[in-house]
């Protein structure tokens, strides 16, 4: 393995960008659009990230992603190699019942009036996720469907976790409202909630690539041909007078005129010995078990996304994906996706996938009565970075992201600005933040 070259120069150093999931793709992308010479260092051997997609046996599920909208397609220009998703739509299954997301939970006369009560409740400033899921939701829809989900997907009761996780929820109930009846009246699979970073409306709906989310990140690193290092991590980043200077890879520095970093926040202290960053050591992440489950039928779940608040149940959402994408699994078969909460190394993360399959069948039973006599197959996928922690205890760490104070080191995606982003977040958030850096350098 040999220590990358810095491209022949039009702006001095090179940019060097530390990952190649979407994120980091998408940031080399632009910078080398505006012209600056760019370099992607990855420490394993394949690009993607959480955003790859898997074929066993004719079905295709992926790691993170399912959902994108033509938006994004369109941008990256892969929308002649997608088609629009058949449906989209959510709910919430709860002792027993199926209810529509938003309109069936409408329905229910305790949500409403215990929502109306804490819209008209003078509420003070929210200290904890919970007083301001309750003071956003009302106290019923919040402890029976919200804060159970929050839960789950963050491991700690909502009492310990920090108010700022509804900041990057998008979209208001109004507006859900009006956008789940534009997808009723147009039939079309309008996307709501995907994308914070730029205006939802009835033109944006969900797509998927006809070969998987790979074509994504592929479109991308093609742009990059000989500028993405795979096996090259970064062994240091090395910061003077409060500016970075250059990255430490196979042993030797790599003058470097900014690092963009997409990697994990809390793994950024290992490489970067600065007091500005040691607090990030302290967040984490929840890890995440997927179970998928190869069964015959279709169109077994209320909606293609089903949520499953309730401690009862080992799992908190299940996806049908070939509902709204019928070419993911071959005519008379689906697959579902069983999302389950976990910690690295506890009893979930190390079972395999028929003890998970045996875990969740019976629970699965009382969405899917003859859900055991259908199955076909059991497939798991797990990453251990997939949701971040928004604990109280780590908000002073988490902050420090976006105010350490070290020029041109900037961190770029989900998992290095450690926000619970979609990939149209993602993409938009980081084209605004690589030309901040592009006017930075250039100044
Ligand atoms: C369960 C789940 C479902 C999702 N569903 C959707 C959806 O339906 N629609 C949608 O738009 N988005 C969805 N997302 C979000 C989407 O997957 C992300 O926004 C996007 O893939 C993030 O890209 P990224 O480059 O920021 O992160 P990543 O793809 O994780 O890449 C960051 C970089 O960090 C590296 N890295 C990761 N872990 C480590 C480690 N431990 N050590 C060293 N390096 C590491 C990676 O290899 C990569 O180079 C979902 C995410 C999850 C977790």
């Amino acid at each position: 393995m040999t220590t990358p070259t810095p491209p022949p120069s039009t702006t001095g150093e090179p940019v060097v960008v530390l990952g190649a999931g979407f994120a980091g793709l998408v940031a080399a992308v632009e910078l080398d659009r505006l012209g600056i010479d760019v370099i992607v260092l990855k420490a394993s051997g394949a690009v993607g990230g959480l955003a790859t997609s898997h074929t066993v046996d004719g079905i295709r599920f992926d790691t993170g992603a399912h959902f994108v909208t033509n938006r994004l397609a369109t941008a990256l220009g892969v929308m002649d190699q997608c088609r629009d998703a058949t449906e989209y739509s959510e709910a919430v299954w709860r002792n027993g019942t199926a209810a529509s997301y938003p309109l069936g939970l409408m329905r229910s006369p305790r949500y409403v009036t215990s929502a109306l009560a804490a819209r008209l409740r003078r509420n003070p400033a929210s200290r904890t996720a919970a007083d301001r899921f309750r003071s956003e939701y009302g106290r019923a829809l919040a402890d029976e469907v919200a804060i159970p989900l929050l839960e789950a997907w963050s491991g700690l009761p909502a009492e310990e976790l920090a108010p700022s996780i509804l900041d990057k929820i998008p979209g208001g109930i109004g507006e859900t409202v009006a956008l789940t009846a534009a997808r009723r009246l147009t039939h079309r699979p309008i996307a709501i909630g995907y994308c914070a970073e730029a205006p939802q409306s009835a033109n944006v709906w969900h797509v998927y690539p006809r070969d998987g989310l790979g074509v994504f990140t592929d479109r991308l690193a093609a742009q990059l041909a000989g500028r993405i290092h795979l096996d090259t991590p970064a062994e240091a980043i090395h910061v003077r007078d409060g500016r970075v200077v250059s990255v430490r890879v196979h042993g030797d520095d790599l003058p470097a005129a900014a690092v963009v970093t997409t990697l994990p926040a809390p793994l950024l202290p290992r490489i970067l010995d600065d007091p500005a960053v040691a607090p990030l050591a302290a967040l984490s992440f929840r890890a995440m078990v997927f179970l998928q489950l190869r069964i015959r039928g279709r169109g077994l779940l209320p909606a293609p996304v089903t949520w499953t608040p309730g401690s009862e149940l080992p799992f908190f959402r299940v996806t049908e994906t070939p509902m709204a994408m019928p070419w993911l699994a071959p005519v008379g078969e689906t697959v579902l996706t069983v999302d389950i909460g976990a910690r690295v190394g506890d009893s979930t993360w190390t079972a395999d996938a028929d003890e998970l399959a045996s875990r969740c069948l019976d629970a699965l039973a009382a969405l899917i009565p003859d859900v055991c006599t259908r199955m076909i197959d059991v497939y798991s996928t797990r990453t251990p970075i997939a949701y971040p922690v928004f604990a109280l205890a780590t908000e002073p760490a988490r902050r420090t992201i976006a105010k350490h104070g070290i020029r041109g080191l900037v961190s770029a995606g989900r998992n290095a600005e450690f926000a619970h982003l979609l990939m149209e977040d993602v993409y938009w958030r980081t084209l605004r933040s690589m030309r901040r850096l592009g006017r930075q350098l250039a100044g």
